[in-house]
Parts: structure tokens; C-alpha cells; sequence
């Protein structure tokens, strides 16, 4: 059977990132004919991958002709299976060709899909399965068990520190894989079809879930369903009514600002006095110190509690002391739940990237007060966390203390810092020196 591959509205990053799944299926006994990416352009076909959503009268004319000569249609992706991103809009903005915009639809608003790739992107090894079943013939023949396109609507998730938005979600799948790789599976999906949902198991809100708050599925969300509850208009009417002057910075969220602003940790220092904030510590609040285990934050406490209850003896509940009038910015959602206020640096970006903070010259902390790290084994990221939980649940292996940190590379990358986007790699690591550097100068060290 010939296989072709079409593109209508979206980014085309399912395209390019399964080119290589389309390369290899020969295998299945099919074959490309239709690729632009790969310089293939043959008409005749059998097979029609479609990926993106409807939005222009061009797109449905297209679609048109697309069904009428493939026996067999696959819609790849969220904007092709559910409308996806541009979906969410009123109307898309057409910017290049004289094109006729409509409000964006998934494919099966127009014509008959026979399969659904979901995703965004979608899994390779899910696209593999579904082109198997079309060459070796399939449970699910085409045109069996239609459903007219009508899509249930799912219940948003509440939560203290984060909440699922619904109406927003394109059910990628980013989170439920995120959290997966967490180790707490507190995100899953449910229902069917196009009524597909991402959400907590029963639907649950996040507190009475097995959600340990690390933040790290937020980071993920491409179309911020996902978000935390923002703690920056209490910070902000705090800091205006006189009652906060005072913040506590966290080394690793002081990276993450200076990173996403793109300036010198100096910069970001002077712009959060310009926020109203008269003095400024560079901070890492203390461990406790008289535990086997050592939870960095409230997410590796929920993270003994939740999942291995029979370790909450040996572990250490991590409290926040701090003056009143003082606020802390920090890399970790987790850290919400032990002061208030707390803000996370995500939420300070927010804030900050308003100013014009180019023209402020820099400014160093009034004070840098870093506990000293106990001589602690450390465990970092998911993996390691779940190691050592496991070699004390039975009971062998670790005889010192051990400090865990849940999130993968440890505060720097936490669950409270900026978008990705905002902060690539690059940019934390060129930060971390900075701060580093910062500190040094500032205690002589
Ligand atoms: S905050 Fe962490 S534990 Fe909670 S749902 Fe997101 S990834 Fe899972
Ligand atoms: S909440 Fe965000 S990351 Fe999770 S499935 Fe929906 S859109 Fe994707």
C-alpha cells in the first residue's frame, strides 16, 4: 500500500519528528510516496496521514480531495485529532498567502477519519501500531464504530498550588509522561475517543491525588492548561500596603530570573528593589539534620508520605522559618505549602520582564546566607530518589543520611523556575556562573 503525508494548519512538528518512523515503514510493507520533507510528491496513494487542524477554506478543499482519493485516513496529532492549539483560538490569523481563515476544527468536522495518531508530537512506536494494523488488517476496520464528533466535556482539576484547566487542554500527553517519569503517576487519562481527558485518577483534585506538587509537569504544558496558582498578586498587594520589604532569593531561583530576563544576576537583583523591596538575601534555607532521610522540600516529603508511608518515620518534616515582612522567591512550587508569602521564580519573571531592566544598574545582595550543605549523600532526580526508597523499605543499603532531591538535576531545574522557553540550558548554566561568581564577590570567599 502507498502511504502519503499531508500537512493543513499547525506547526508541522509532528512531521518532522516521526520523518524517521516514515522512513522505516517498508518494514510494515508499506510504502512513502507522498513526503515533501523527503522530495516525494506521487499523487496516487492508499494510505493519507493528515496532521494539523482545519482552519481556512483551502484547508477544507484540500481535506476534500485527500478523502476522495485515500482509501484509508489517518489524522496525526492533537490539532489534527481535536483542533489543537490553533483550536483554542476564535479565529486564526492567517498570515501568509491569500488564504480564507476559518475558525480551526479537527479533520473529523469535515470528513470520515478512519484513525486517530493522538499526541503532540504523537509517539513514534503509536504511529508504527496504527500504520501495522492498516497493512495487516486491524481490530478496527475502517469506517467500524463511528462516533459523530462530539466532545464531553471534561472537569477542570482544582488544587492548592497547581490546577488543571480543561477547556485549555489539548491532551498532549507532556504531563501524564512528565509525571510518569516522576514516579507518581498522579496524572493519567480518562474516557475515550474525542472525548478523550487528562486528568487525576477519579478526578480528584491534585491535593487528594498522589500529586507530590513538584511543579515539573507545569514546566511541560505547551499551552498553560496547567499552571500554578499564582502567588504574585498577594506578593504584589503585600509589597504595596508596606507589608513585605524583605526577600530571601534562593541561589538557584536567582539563576533562573537572571537567565530568563537574559541579564546579570546583578540586574535581576536591582529589579526586584524596584518592585518595592528594600533589602535582598541570597539563601538556602537549612536542612534539618536529625533524620535518615532529608527531604530537600515539602515535594520529596509528600513523596515518602504518598508513596512510601512506612518511611515517614525516618523522614524529617522540612519547616520555614521566616521573619515576618519577608517573602521568599524560590526555584521549588513545593515550598508554597510550608511559608507564606512564597513566590516561585516563574512568577517573579512574570513580574520582572515588564520593567525595563537593561537600564538599572547592578546591584549586589545586602546580604548571602548559605547554609552549609551537611556532609550528606545526596540523591538526585527521580531515579536515584526512588533507589534509595526502595533499598530503605528493605531495609539495607543506606546507613548514613541521605538529602533527596526530586526534580531531574536538582533545584536548578525545579519545578518553580521559568518556562524552558525562557530559560534554555545555555542560559542557566551562563547564570549559574554569574550567581556563583555574585556570591563569591559579595563574601569574600
Ligand atoms: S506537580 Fe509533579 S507530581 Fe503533581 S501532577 Fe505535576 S508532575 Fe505529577
Ligand atoms: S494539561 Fe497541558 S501538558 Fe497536559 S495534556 Fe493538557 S495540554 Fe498537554
Amino acid at each position: 500500500m502507498k502511504v502519503a503525508v499531508f500537512s493543513l494548519g499547525g506547526c508541522e512538528g509532528c512531521r518532522y519528528s516521526l520523518v524517521e518512523a516514515l522512513l522505516s515503514i517498508s518494514d510494515l510493507g508499506l510504502e512513502l510516496v507522498h513526503e515533501p520533507l523527503l522530495g516525494l510528491h506521487d499523487e496516487s496513494y492508499d494510505v493519507a496521514i493528515v496532521e494539523g487542524s482545519v482552519d481556512s477554506r483551502e484547508d477544507v478543499e484540500k481535506l476534500l480531495e485527500i478523502r476522495q482519493r485515500a482509501r484509508v485516513l489517518v489524522a496525526l496529532g492533537t490539532c489534527a485529532v481535536l483542533g489543537g492549539v490553533p483550536g483554542l483560538a476564535e479565529e486564526v490569523a492567517v498570515k501568509c498567502g491569500p488564504r480564507r481563515p476559518l475558525r480551526a476544527a479537527p479533520l473529523s468536522r469535515y470528513v470520515r477519519v478512519d484513525y486517530w495518531v493522538r499526541g503532540c508530537p504523537p509517539p513514534r512506536e503509536e504511529l508504527l501500531r496504527v500504520l501495522r494494523w492498516i497493512s495487516e488488517g486491524s481490530p478496527l476496520k475502517p469506517g467500524e464504530s463511528r462516533f459523530p464528533y462530539c466532545r464531553e466535556q471534561a472537569a477542570s482539576v482544582p488544587g492548592t498550588l497547581l490546577e488543571l484547566e480543561a477547556e485549555k487542554c489539548i491532551v498532549c500527553g507532556r504531563c501524564v509522561k512528565v509525571c510518569e517519569e516522576m514516579g507518581v503517576h498522579a496524572l493519567g487519562y480518562a474516557r475515550r475517543s474525542v472525548s478523550i481527558a487528562v486528568t487525576t485518577p477519579l478526578e480528584v483534585s491534585f491535593d487528594e491525588s498522589t500529586c507530590v506538587a513538584c511543579g515539573q509537569c507545569v514546566l511541560y504544558c505547551p499551552v498553560g492548561a496547567l499552571r500554578e496558582v499564582s502567588g504574585l498578586r498577594e506578593l504584589l498587594q503585600a509589597l504595596r500596603a508596606g507589608l513585605v520589604r524583605e526577600a530571601y532569593v534562593e541561589p538557584e531561583a536567582l539563576v533562573g530570573i537572571a537567565a530568563s530576563l537574559s541579564v546579570p544576576p546583578g540586574k535581576a537583583l536591582a529589579a526586584l528593589k524596584a518592585l518595592g523591596l528594600r533589602r535582598i538575601v541570597v539563601w538556602r534555607p537549612p536542612l534539618p539534620e536529625d533524620a535518615l532521610i532529608v527531604p530537600a522540600s515539602m515535594a520529596e516529603y509528600l513523596y515518602v508520605k504518598k508513596l512510601y508511608p512506612e518511611l515517614l518515620p525516618l523522614t524529617a518534616k522540612p519547616e520555614l522559618k521566616l521573619k515576618h515582612g519577608t517573602v521568599l522567591i524560590t526555584a521549588c512550587l513545593a515550598r508554597r505549602l510550608s511559608h507564606s508569602p512564597v513566590v516561585t521564580a516563574r512568577d517573579v519573571f512574570r513580574a520582572l520582564r515588564k520593567l525595563d531592566v537593561d537600564a538599572l544598574p547592578e546591584e549586589a545582595p545586602d546580604e548571602v546566607r548559605l547554609s552549609h550543605e551537611l556532609a550528606l549523600q545526596k540523591a538526585v532526580g527521580p531515579s536515584q530518589v526512588r533507589n534509595v526508597l526502595e533499598s530503605l523499605k528493605a531495609r539495607h543499603g543506606v546507613e548514613r543520611p541521605v538529602t533527596l532531591y526530586l526534580c531531574p538535576g536538582g533545584c536548578l531545574r525545579g519545578g518553580g523556575q521559568p518556562y524552558p522557553d525562557e530559560a534554555g540550558e545555555e542560559e542557566l548554566r551562563r547564570a549559574l556562573k554569574a550567581v556563583e561568581q555574585l556570591i563569591k564577590s559579595t563574601t569574600g570567599g
